[in-house]
């Protein structure tokens, strides 16, 4: 098929290149020159890579992003044609998501929100699920562009489902891994070595997906960015957002917002999220060995 990528952040690097190898004809776009795909088109504005192509795929880092993408200046609305799909695997918020996806049917082509679960390995392994929210025929006709990037699709409902269901993935990978930190962070205040816990934590029903992939970067205090805290962050405000416009109460996750801000405050908001341990461990009066984080 022939597709637009715009934004080959860390997520969709790996995933227009998947769509390369995979042999659709792609055309790449990114904000800041310099980010390129092997074997594919470069494109100096979205309206110019998005011209002429059958679908339309974005994975930028937030809301306003995508309005940019779509709307602003050199924009995609202004290249759109009955047919095309525009898909959005970025995280963000549902309520937008209506919105775009009605300004974009109003030019006749057809919008789904399809963010991802699985993270930078999933994104390079195209081993991603894809989280629906659309027309299920648009759905279909994305079928071979959903396999050459992951292995399943789960269709939600209609439009911005695909967004609601995301977020609430997201707001239990966040309290998982606060629980592992705070965890980690009182048993080593009581003497437990880290290993050990997490020796006894992957040997019992408190194992998780979670825990196998972040346990082995935290016990070599490595916060290399697979999953930004900046990103996990701005999830946070857009679970808190809709939980607002719904009228619900998540009381766990507002504390865990403000061990975010805390970690944002103090440098983190480029290192991978699993760096929040580091406020917990600040919070407990313990040493946080700075230096051995990675990259320094
Ligand atoms: P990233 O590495 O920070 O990349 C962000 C991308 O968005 C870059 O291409 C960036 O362009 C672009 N961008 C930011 N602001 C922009 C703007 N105003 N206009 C146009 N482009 C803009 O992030 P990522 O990890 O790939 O994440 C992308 C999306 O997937 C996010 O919504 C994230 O929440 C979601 N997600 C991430 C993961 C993960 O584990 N990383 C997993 C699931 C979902 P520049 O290069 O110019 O900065």
């Amino acid at each position: 098929m022939k597709v637009a990528f715009l934004g080959l952040g860390i997520m969709g690097g790996p995933m227009a290149s998947n769509l390369v190898k995979a042999g659709h004809e792609v055309t790449v776009w990114n904000r800041t020159p310099g980010k390129i795909t092997a074997r594919a088109r470069l494109a100096a504005t979205p309206a110019e890579a998005a011209r002429g192509s059958e679908v339309v795929w974005i994975c930028v880092a937030d809301t306003a992003a995508v309005e940019q993408v779509l709307f602003g200046p050199n924009g995609v609305e202004s290249v759109l044609q009955p047919g095309m799909i525009v898909v959005d695997s970025s995280t963000i918020a549902p309520s937008a998501t209506r919105r775009f996806a009605e300004r974009v049917r109003a030019r006749g082509a057809e919008f789904v929100d399809a963010p991802v679960t699985g993270s930078k390995i999933g994104a390079e392994a195209a081993q991603l699920v894809f989280i629906a929210g659309g027309e299920q025929k648009a759905v279909d006709r994305l079928d071979p562009l959903f396999k050459a990037m992951g292995k399943q699709v789960i269709r939600v409902g209609e439009t911005g489902l695909g967004e609601s269901a995301k977020i609430g993935m997201n707001l239990m990978i966040a309290l998982i891994y606060e629980g592992f930190a705070e965890a980690l962070t009182l048993t080593r205040k009581l003497g437990v070595p880290p290993e050990k816990l997490v020796e006894l934590i992957q040997a019992s029903m408190i194992r998780s997906g979670v825990t196998d992939y972040k346990a082995p970067f935290v016990l070599k205090r490595d916060f290399t960015p697979n999953f930004p805290l900046r990103l996990m962050h701005k999830d946070i405000k857009l679970m808190l957002q809709a939980a607002e416009e719904t009228g619900t109460q998540l009381p766990a996750l507002e504390k865990v917002e403000e061990v975010y801000r805390r970690s944002v405050e103090h440098g983190a908001r480029d290192l991978d999220y699993a760096a929040t341990l580091e406020t917990i461990e600040r919070m407990a009066g313990l040493e946080v060995e700075e230096e051995v984080r990675a990259g320094k």
